[in-house]
């Protein structure tokens, strides 16, 4: 009978005000798959912020020196870094939720 209870593996419950933390108690296939999607949100956060420096690394070693020497139009320039600016606003934006 106990025996096919499902193993608890987290912390014990916690309680705040009389209300049990549901979260803090989950059996032991429900903490793989929360430790999953922690280390999953955990990659795209990272892939992101990587991301994000790559495209800002671009915008100051080829945008802006191309823009200063004249080399292309700024029509050009458009149409190559194309929205850059915006994605690396949205990607601080996200980063900062
Ligand atoms: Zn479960």
């Amino acid at each position: 009978m106990l025996s096919n209870m499902p193993k608890i593996v987290s912390s014990p419950p916690s309680f705040s005000a009389g209300v049990v933390d549901c979260w803090s108690v989950v059996c032991a296939r429900c903490a793989k798959r929360r430790s999953e999607r922690r280390d999953i949100i955990a990659e795209v956060y990272e892939t992101e912020l990587k991301y994000g420096r790559d495209l800002r690394i671009v915008m100051e070693e080829f945008h802006r020196p191309m823009l200063v020497a004249g080399l292309l139009s700024s029509d050009q320039l458009a149409g190559i870094f194309l929205n850059a600016e915006e994605l690396i606003q949205v990607g601080e934006e996200c980063m900062s939720l």
